[in-house]
């Protein structure tokens, strides 16, 4: 209806302005610009003004404390945040990340925000966008296929059929396709083996599209993929099969970032999308750094708990590309804080003191691991309508007690005015001028990085590796790839490697699983506890519930 108050009912109501007026007020010149309809457009980093003498924009990375499986609200605040600062006329703008579909029709919905706090258009950015996600499904594909056809066609460099660990991939969540046999065709289809697809946005080339400079550094990127060893044990790369070119000629556009606005009219670049469980979690370094270009601050993103999205952002994306965040968001809503704190997911619209605070336990481990990565927080009260003012205030006044500052943010009912108390906490925070810094150095080797994040960030008392993944750490160290820093691949619900111990869990050793070295990426995947790489669907998929009326309007997309 008309006056429905869904995120989609919302942005339906919303008038956007044509995108050449965004890219005018973000100070993006008309060449620089290339138009996908009227409210979507790519940008061309190489057609943006000559570097400014100021220096670039500042980093505010917003992030969160463990979620519930809704979400709590970083994407919904990282845009009203974004137009709160806007209101108050800093020169912003804001980066995301590009929804994935698995998400989209699985469980937790989009990832354009929320109510008032979202980016337009919606279906359009949560649907097929323009086409980014296929391009580099493409991409990824094209060298499965090349790897096959290289078995085929006589395996000149000697590949062994059996440890060919890249796979293929798909945006979809299809658990079906996890494990299966491939080439069951006769001699004319291809050499049977055991293959497995990921969902895209857990693949290399996803990284690499993410993290790549710009595109001499993207192709060189994805020549340095490993697709498996030889039969010797040498490991062959993208590279050796020659298929680079190809790959970075099918990214070309794709890699250029995209430009929307939030409903208050905020610029927004929502470019790349990996999951922040399964792989490094933030947009692209190309977009990160062209809105530092354009703006003083920038208002960025990464996936889930701090635990796993800001570690990575700070240790991997700001390491290589040199933006560590000046101040961090940490988003907590009343809800999340009652389930740490016990209440099952039917009880949380309830007030229940106790188990709020015991679900501040949680957050303060949170916020401790901001203070050791060098940032003095912010905390976000994300409110829901089922909070109660003195729920908001004993959180609230906890933060006080320990000297943290905190705003409730209002910004799914009111947009940018609902954040204006959030922006100038920001605003103090950033006048400290301090700057993040990574967790670990690079010297240490894969097994003490391990141990780092699991001892501090985690708050666990220890490691444990099974015997595929013991192996992997020998390889690892014997073919030089020590120094690279690790992504690690945990649930989203839990410090532990067991999304049902909530709370600030003690004491439990982390299980991994097996160790995966991406070197066109230039990090090693930690696979931990029973996480998937190829998510599958629920019981009730959000799709049951979407359709397109006669009018072409979306209808049921959250
Ligand atoms: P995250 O980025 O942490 O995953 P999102 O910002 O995507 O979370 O929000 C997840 C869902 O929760 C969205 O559908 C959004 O509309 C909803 N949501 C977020 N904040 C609120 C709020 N304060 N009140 C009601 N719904 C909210």
């Amino acid at each position: 209806s008309a006056t429905g108050n869904s995120d989609l009912e919302i942005a339906a109501r919303a008038v956007m302005r044509p995108i050449q007026e965004i890219a005018a007020t973000a100070g993006i010149p008309a060449e620089a610009l290339e138009l996908y309809g009227r409210h979507k457009a790519k940008i061309d980093p190489d057609r943006l003004p000559a570097e400014p003498g100021t220096s670039p924009g500042r980093i505010v990375l917003v992030t969160a404390m463990s979620p519930t499986p809704a979400g709590e609200g970083k994407s919904t605040v990282t845009v009203g945040l974004g137009d709160a600062l806007a209101a108050s006329g800093q020169r912003t703008i804001i980066a995301l990340r590009e929804p994935s579909l698995g998400p989209v029709f699985g469980l937790k919905g989009g990832a354009t925000g929320g109510g008032r706090a979202q980016v337009l258009p919606m279906e359009d950015i949560n649907l097929h966008f323009t086409g980014d996600f296929h391009a580099i499904t493409s991409a990824n594909n094209l060298l499965a296929a090349l790897i096959d056809n290289h078995l085929q066609q006589g395996n000149d460099l000697g590949i062994d059929p059996r440890r060919i660990t890249f796979k293929r991939v798909l945006d979809m969540n299809d658990r079906a396709l996890r494990e299966i046999v491939i080439g069951l065709g006769g001699t004319s289809g291809g050499i049977p083996r055991q293959d497995g697809f990921d969902i895209t946005v857990a693949s290399e080339v996803m990284a690499v599209f993410c993290l790549a400079r710009d595109q001499a550094d993207l192709k060189e990127r994805l020549g340095a993929i490993t697709v498996g060893h030889t039969r010797d044990g040498r490991p062959v790369t993208a590279g050796d099969l020659g298929a680079a070119g190809a790959m970075a000629l099918l990214l070309r556009d794709a890699f250029k970032p995209n430009l929307v606005q939030t409903i208050d009219g905020t610029p927004a670049l929502v470019h790349g999308g990996p999951f922040a469980n399964i792989a490094h979690g933030c947009n692209s370094v190309v977009a990160t750094q062209a809105a530092r270009r354009l703006a003083d601050i920038v208002v960025t993103e990464a996936g889930f708990g701090a635990d796993l999205g800001a570690e990575k952002f700070i240790d991997i994306k700001a390491r290589l590309a040199n933006c560590q965040p000046s101040a961090v968001v940490v988003v907590a809503t009343v809800r999340a804080l009652k389930m740490h704190g016990g209440v099952p997911k039917e009880g949380l619209g309830v007030r229940d003191d106790d188990a709020l605070r015991a679900g501040l336990a949680n957050l303060e481990r949170h916020v401790g691991n901001v203070r050791r990565l060098g940032i003095e927080p912010v905390v976000a009260l994300n409110r829901f309508a089922t909070d109660s003012g003195a729920e908001l205030d004993l959180v609230a006044q906890w933060c006080r007690e320990r000297g943290v500052a905190v705003a409730v943010a209002d910004v799914w009912a009111r947009g940018g005015a609902g954040g204006a108390e959030l922006a100038a906490r920001v605003l103090e925070a950033l006048e400290r001028g301090q700057e993040a810094h990574p967790l670990y150095p690079l010297e240490l080797n894969v097994a003490e990085k391990i141990e780092t994040i699991v001892r501090t960030v985690y708050g666990g008392a220890g490691v444990d590796y099974s015997v595929p993944a013991l192996r992997r750490l020998a390889e690892i160290q014997a073919e030089g790839l020590d120094g690279l820093p690790v992504c690690m691949a945990k649930t989203q619900y839990s410090f532990s490697d067991n999304a049902s111990r909530l709370g600030a869990p003690e004491g439990f050793t982390l299980h991994v699983r097996d160790l995966v070295p991406k070197t066109g990426a230039g990090f090693i995947v930690v696979l931990t506890g029973a996480v998937m790489t190829m998510p599958g669907l629920p019981k009730e998929p959000a799709a049951l519930r979407m359709d397109v009326d006669g009018g072409g309007r979306a209808v049921g997309l959250f």
